[in-house]
């Protein structure tokens, strides 16, 4: 029996590269108008009409669910308003999927497929839940790489070309680009992650997305490992530090800034981080990690940690925890009085060289009866002392294990290295490219 789809059809400019695809691919098809999501109603009857018009002059079938539904669309996305989008895609794929199975088609798709501002692999997902849930097949396609071409020849045919994605808060993002809508609330931009996902594929982002990571230390290292998770989606991540911002922080730590002076480290980031992506799962604790504390952090559940603490008397307990507790360590050595980022490698603790606190770690374990091993970020390059003022020269590294008061000089450019670093060894492992097991020690 030939496979006989229902397309729904967010408006017709979308619908000319689906259209295209489908009739290349020889499959017989009806077009299905269902968009609640579209406000006021001269732009819903303009979008409607067109694609009749469309339908029509393409002497394809045009089934319709029609229905203005400001209210019932309001009130189904407003409580949860951070993710509207899913919940809009799953009212419209829903009402696909249930008229495709009760009018006796075999499958449903959707034009939303081929946009590329539309979160193409959430659409995947809830398409492949309607489908399990009216047993009925939903056929994916990527119609993106046809978008453009689709978009040209939608305006050669004079069709409707709307100017916002459809709903009202749509149009209010539309014509207010910089401002904060008056209520707070903040949708996940679409497709925030899409560059990424050309590096990774869906299921590269699917793992990263499905981790949780800890991280020690929200300063110059930390705080720039944690921005780069959430920038590539991480699903969990609990930030720890009890320190608060100060104005010497501002050059290297990302949430210093001449607003947040004076603000706890870790919930200033949280805040920063949230505006990056509100669906990010993101935990601050204000406090201190040691020993007695250790209990909070639900260590034992996190994928991966990372330590990105200085005070060396904590940095050897959260090693011996971690490795402990069997959880994958990243743990960064120490990047003051370094100006030269490419002198940053990863090793095993025990094959780190040059830097002075990876030789207190060392000897710390090693005293401790430690016999474990994680991987290490350090610096090769020698530090440099030089040319620092009298007045802030740190102590003699020897005199210097943990918690100094003198303020070591440290630049931006090496610590975030190291964050960033740091970040890539999770993300990497997270989505399993191998190198682990090939041994590439100069990686891991
Ligand atoms: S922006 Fe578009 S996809 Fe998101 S809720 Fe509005 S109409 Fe739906």
């Amino acid at each position: 029996m030939s496979m006989n789809v229902l397309l729904h059809c967010c408006c017709a400019p979308c619908s000319v590269s689906c259209v295209k695809n489908l009739r290349a691919e020889n499959i017989n098809f009806s077009l299905f108008w269902y968009n609640p999501n579209i406000h006021p109603f001269t732009e819903y009857r303009a979008r409607r009409d067109c694609l009749a018009e469309f339908a029509a002059n393409e002497k394809l079938e045009l089934e319709t669910a029609d229905e203005y539904g400001l209210r019932s669309f309001i009130s189904a996305v407003y409580p949860r308003k951070n993710e509207r989008c899913l919940t809009c895609y799953r009212l419209r794929l829903e009402k696909t999927a249930s008229f495709a199975a009760e009018k006796g088609f075999s499958a449903f798709s959707t034009s939303l497929l081929t946009s590329p501002y539309q979160d193409h692999e959430a659409l995947r997902s809830i398409g492949g839940q309607m489908s399990a849930k009216y047993q009925i097949e939903f056929l994916y396609r990527d119609f993106r790489p046809l978008f453009r071409d689709g978009q040209s020849a939608a305006r050669e045919k004079n069709l409707y070309m709307q100017k916002y994605c459809g709903c009202v808060f749509s149009e209010e993002e539309r014509y207010l680009k910089n401002q904060k809508p008056p209520d707070g609330s903040h949708p996940v931009p679409h497709n925030f992650l899409e560059r990424l996902q050309l590096l990774t594929g869906g299921t590269g982002l699917e793992k990263i997305s499905q981790k949780r990571v800890l991280v020690f230390g929200a300063g110059g290292v930390g705080s720039w490992a944690a921005e780069a998770l959430v920038r590539s989606g991480i699903g969990k991540i609990g930030i720890i530090d009890n320190d608060s911002i100060c104005a010497s922080n501002i050059n290297r730590q990302i949430e210093a800034t001449s607003f947040t002076v004076g603000q706890p480290k870790a919930s200033a980031l949280k805040k920063r981080l949230l505006e990056i992506n509100p669906l990010c799962e993101i935990t601050a604790w204000d406090a201190l990690f040691c020993r007695e504390n250790a209990h909070l952090f639900g260590i034992e559940s996190a994928d991966y940690v990372i330590d990105a603490i200085d005070s060396l008397n904590h940095k050897l307990d959260l090693i011996e925890t971690v490795c402990k507790a069997g959880v994958t360590l990243f743990s960064s050595m120490g990047m003051a009085l370094k100006m030269n980022p490419s002198l940053i490698k990863t090793a095993p603790i025990w094959k780190t060289s040059v830097c002075p606190l990876a030789r207190l770690v060392r000897q710390g374990l090693k005293k401790r009866g430690f016999t474990g091993t994680f991987t290490a970020v350090y610096s090769g390059e020698e530090p440099i002392r030089g040319n620092l003022h009298q007045d802030c020269a740190p102590p003699p590294m020897q005199d210097a294990p943990q918690d100094r008061k003198a303020a070591n000089g440290s630049i931006v450019t090496v610590t975030a290295s190291a964050g960033f670093l740091l970040a890539s060894l999770v993300l990497r492992d997270a989505i399993g490219d191998g190198l682990r097991e090939k041994g590439n020690e100069q990686i891991f």
